[in-house]
Parts: structure tokens; C-alpha cells; sequence
């Protein structure tokens, strides 16, 4: 890309918003915050690329200006460590004027009160329960908030498509909608990127995106971590909640998009939710959703106890940790072709990419032989590969067919998920957040599996921790090494 026309488009990105002045993280005390919040904050201005804002932490509890301040000062000290030597100065700025504020956002008045205290425009962090963040956002409208103020949402955004429906009007009622910031940090830039580079850019590839020339697309987000601790949250959500619905469906979505004009979010937002209406998990759900839960086994030499002895979990639950849903796209381009999507904790290897699997040629000259395996492309996420599997006349026999792997690496970002998303956020950029619509229409997707589970008509099936999933579906195989040339 030349550098007039890479101009231009981060030019269509950035909005005309004024940036944040003050970033306020609601939930200072909070994992969250401490774990990826505030080291992605770090990293950001680290880089040198933002210009100093206020940094204010708040919490109800008597955690205190003292323990704020360490907090921060503990990550600022590891970022510095990486910073650019401009980065190096805003990171003192930022440290040095940072504060904390006690305040009960569930008490009327009260975060409209803080807001107002502080700098603007605001960037308000919900990084609190989600029963908490919707009960200040409803107080909020009794009081309203400034013009310009920004409200950043966690996941998960709703627990079914009618509860993100009423969140999505309440916000509403707050502020317009592209000053509401949805998270999704799985989608880095890095990703959205370069699946549209390589789908858009490149001739080759556009004449042959579709059922035409497409077998299947399968998308996996296989994890060697079990629970970690997170009991509280993950037995609530499962596999499907916490992975595909929020985060592969977005991936998808960029798969299968038709191409934008530009990189706008406007039109990459109208895109995706236009794909995503096209889309619904296949009828028939007992042959096309599986769920599974982790019994005790090894990973990397370390004993893992069977997830219904993780303490906080409770058994009744029937929380799935792996999940598979195959997922039809009724238009004219992928009628016809299984979009497959699985995602699961205490696996026996990570394996996060997609998968283009191509239908076989219509006719082989007779006399070749050694194809038995098809045309694959293969997108790495984390660290962000592609690699292409195809068959070649190698050494030796001239009629026998060789496999081979073109690969290379693809732009990584320097900054942490978390710093792209305050990247966006502090700018006014929503490109990165998930439009309402579209995170309602998420729900429309899962909701049907989720009350089909429930009620009992998809088995609860079983698999050792670090095994590669139950052994009779078919994507628990091994999947070849991904990135290796
Ligand atoms: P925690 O339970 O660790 O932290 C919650 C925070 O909320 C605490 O700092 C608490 O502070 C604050 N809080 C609770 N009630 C109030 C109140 N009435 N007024 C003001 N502050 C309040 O949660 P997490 O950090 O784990 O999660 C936060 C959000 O992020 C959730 O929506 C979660 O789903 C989401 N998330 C979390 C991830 C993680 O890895 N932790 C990953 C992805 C999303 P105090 O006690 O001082 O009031």
C-alpha cells in the first residue's frame, strides 16, 4: 500500500470527535483493571503515540487513594521499561496527576456528580459487574451525562438478545451511539486488518470467496489454560457465551463480509451487521451445536481436576467448557457453505485460526497421483500467521503430487489488545466496538442453542483435560502445525 492511500484511510478512520481528556475507570480495585486495563493504558501512552489525558480511578469501597496510586505506579514502571523516550514523558504526566475518587455508582447522583468533577470529555470505564454498570447507566439518564462524555461497556453486553436490547435503549437515552464504546479486545486492529488486506487486496482471492469454490470455513479458538481461577465469571457464561458468541461471530463476520468501500467504521459496522442478519446456527441442533465438559487429565506436565471440582463451580449448572455450532449464511455468496466455530478451555494444544478448506478441482488429469488432502488456507491468530497448503509437483516422480506450505507472519500490533481499545476509545474512533445492532444480533444467533441446551436436547459430553476434545467430533484432530513452513 502506498503511503498516500495508507494515509487516507487511517484519515477515514479517525474521527472528527476531540479526545478524551480524562480516562475514569469505574472499578479501580478490579481484576480487570489491574491485570489488562491498565498495562494495555500503560503500553498506550508508553508508545508515544497519544498525547497525555487524566487518568481517575473509582471504587466504593475503601480501597483509597494510596492503593490507587501504587497500582498505577507499579504498572507505569513496567511500561517504562519498553516506552519510547516521548512515551517515557507522558507516562510521568500521567502518573503524576492520576486520582482516586470513592464513589457508589448505584446512588443517585453520585457518578453524575464525578463526571462533572472531572476534565472533559470523559471517557467513563465501566469495568464493573454487569448488573452494577446496568444500574448506573439506568440512574445515569435521571441525571443525563456532558456532551461528549464516552461510555466504554464490558463484555458480556446483555444476557440474551432482549436484555441487550433494553441496555442498547438506555444507552440511547445517554449518548449517541458512536460514543458508545462496546469491548470487544479480541478484535485487535492487527486481526480486522489483515483478514480485510488479504481478502481485499489481493486479486486472487476475491473470484474464489464463495460457495463456488469454498468447501467449508471452520474457526477455532482452542485453549491449553483451564478455569485459572475465573469460577465466578466463567460458570455463568460457558464455552458459547464467553467465545462465540461475543468474539468468533465477529471474526466470522469479517470472513465473510463483502467488501466495504472504505475503512470507515460507518461502512464496516453496516457491513458486518448486514453479514451477521444473513446468519443463524443451522436447524436440527442436535446434529449441529455439540457441548462437552472437561473431566480431570494433564496439561504440559500439570494435573488439572475435572471442572466440576474447580472450587466455585457449581455442577448443576451444566456449564459447557468446549463449544461447536455450525453456522449458515443465507445469501447468494455462501448459501450452501458450513461455517463451523468452536471454542474450549484445558485443551491438549492451542489452536486459534481459521480455516478456508477449498473444494477439489472438477477433473485431475488421469496419471497424477498424491492429492488426497485439499487446498487450505490458513489465517493464524495469536501470533497472526497465514498459511497456504497446496499440491505441487515436488522431487521425485513427476506425476506424484507433493504437499506444500507457503507461509509467513502478518502485522502484529505492538500495542496489548487493551491499548488498541483505549487507542480507539480516547480518539472517538468506534471502528473497534460492536455496534449495538450487531451485539443484539449476536444473541439472535446463540439464543435459540442456548434454550435448545437448557432444555436437554444436546448431550453434555465429556473429554480429559489436554486431550483434543471428545474423539468422535470431527474438528478434535490434530490440525496440522500452524505458521511452520
Ligand atoms: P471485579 O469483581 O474484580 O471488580 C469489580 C469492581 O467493581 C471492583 O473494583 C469494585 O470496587 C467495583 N464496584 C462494584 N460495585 C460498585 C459500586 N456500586 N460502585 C462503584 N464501584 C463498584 O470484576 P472484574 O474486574 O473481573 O470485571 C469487571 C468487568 O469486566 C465485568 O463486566 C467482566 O465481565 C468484564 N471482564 C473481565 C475480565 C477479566 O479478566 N477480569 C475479562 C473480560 C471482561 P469496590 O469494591 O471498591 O466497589
Amino acid at each position: 500500500m502506498n503511503e498516500q492511500t495508507a494515509t487516507s484511510i487511517s484519515h477515514a478512520r479517525r474521527s472528527s470527535a476531540a479526545t478524551a481528556r480524562t480516562l475514569l475507570i469505574l472499578g479501580a480495585s478490579g481484576d480487570l483493571t489491574g491485570r489488562l486495563l491498565l498495562p494495555g493504558f500503560a503500553g498506550l501512552l508508553g508508545s508515544g503515540k497519544v498525547r497525555p489525558v487524566r487518568l481517575a480511578g473509582a471504587g466504593s469501597s475503601g480501597y483509597g487513594e494510596e492503593k490507587w496510586q501504587e497500582r498505577v505506579r507499579s504498572v507505569f514502571a513496567d511500561a517504562e521499561q519498553k516506552a519510547t523516550t516521548e512515551g517515557r514523558e507522558v507516562l510521568e504526566q500521567v502518573r503524576a496527576s492520576t486520582s482516586f475518587h470513592e464513589v457508589d455508582v448505584t446512588a443517585p447522583g453520585q457518578l453524575r456528580s464525578l463526571i462533572d468533577s472531572l476534565e472533559g470529555p470523559v471517557a467513563v470505564y465501566f469495568a464493573l459487574p454487569p448488573a452494577v454498570s446496568e444500574k448506573a447507566c439506568r440512574l445515569l439518564v435521571e441525571t443525563g451525562v456532558p456532551e461528549g462524555t464516552r461510555l466504554v461497556l464490558e463484555k458480556p453486553f446483555g444476557s440474551s438478545a432482549q436484555s441487550a436490547r433494553d441496555l442498547n435503549a438506555i444507552l440511547a437515552q445517554l449518548v449517541p451511539e458512536r460514543d458508545v464504546f462496546r469491548v470487544d479486545h479480541f478484535l485487535g486492529k492487527g486481526t480486522v486488518f489483515n483478514i480485510l488486506g488479504l481478502r481485499f487486496a489481493n486479486r486472487l482471492l476475491e473470484p474464489v470467496w464463495s460457495n463456488l469454490h469454498i468447501e467449508k470455513v471452520e474457526i477455532f479458538f482452542d485453549e491449553d489454560l483451564a478455569l485459572e481461577n475465573r469460577a465466578g465469571y466463567y460458570d455463568n457464561a460457558g464455552a458459547l457465551r464467553d467465545m462465540i458468541q461475543s468474539h468468533l461471530l465477529q471474526v466470522m463476520a469479517l470472513l465473510a463480509l463483502n467488501a466495504p468501500a472504505s475503512l470507515g467504521e460507518r461502512n464496516l459496522r453496516d457491513h458486518i451487521g448486514s453479514l451477521l442478519r444473513a446468519a443463524r446456527v443451522k436447524p436440527g441442533y442436535a446434529e449441529t451445536t455439540r457441548r462437552a465438559r472437561y473431566t480431570a487429565g494433564e496439561i504440559n506436565g500439570k494435573a488439572i481436576p475435572s471442572y466440576t471440582d474447580e472450587p466455585g463451580v457449581d455442577p448443576a449448572k451444566n456449564t459447557e467448557t468446549l463449544a461447536e455450532l455450525e453456522i449458515e449464511i443465507n445469501n447468494m455468496r455462501w448459501a450452501g457453505v458450513p461455517f463451523i466455530l468452536r471454542s474450549g478451555k484445558a485443551l491438549g494444544r492451542r489452536r486459534k485460526e481459521a480455516m478456508i478448506t477449498f473444494k477439489p478441482v472438477p477433473h485431475l488429469p488421469t496419471g497424477f497421483h498424491g492429492v488426497d488432502e485439499p487446498t487450505r488456507l490458513r489465517i493464524g491468530f495469536s501470533p497472526e500467521t497465514l498459511q497456504l497448503e497446496i499440491d505441487v509437483n515436488g522431487p521425485g516422480d513427476i506425476f506424484t503430487l507433493d504437499r506444500a506450505v507457503l507461509a509467513t507472519e502478518m502485522n502484529t500490533s505492538n500495542l496489548l489488545p487493551y491499548g488498541e481499545v483505549l487507542d480507539g476509545v480516547l480518539a472517538g474512533d468506534p471502528l473497534l466496538s460492536v455496534r449495538g445492532d450487531i451485539a443484539e444480533d449476536c444473541w439472535r444467533i446463540v439464543e435459540p442453542v442456548l434454550h435448545a441446551w437448557e432444555a436437554g436436547e444436546v448431550p453434555l459430553e465429556e473429554y480429559p483435560a489436554g486431550s483434543l476434545g471428545p474423539s468422535s467430533w470431527p474438528t478434535s484432530c490434530d490440525g496440522g502445525q500452524l505458521g511452520a513452513p
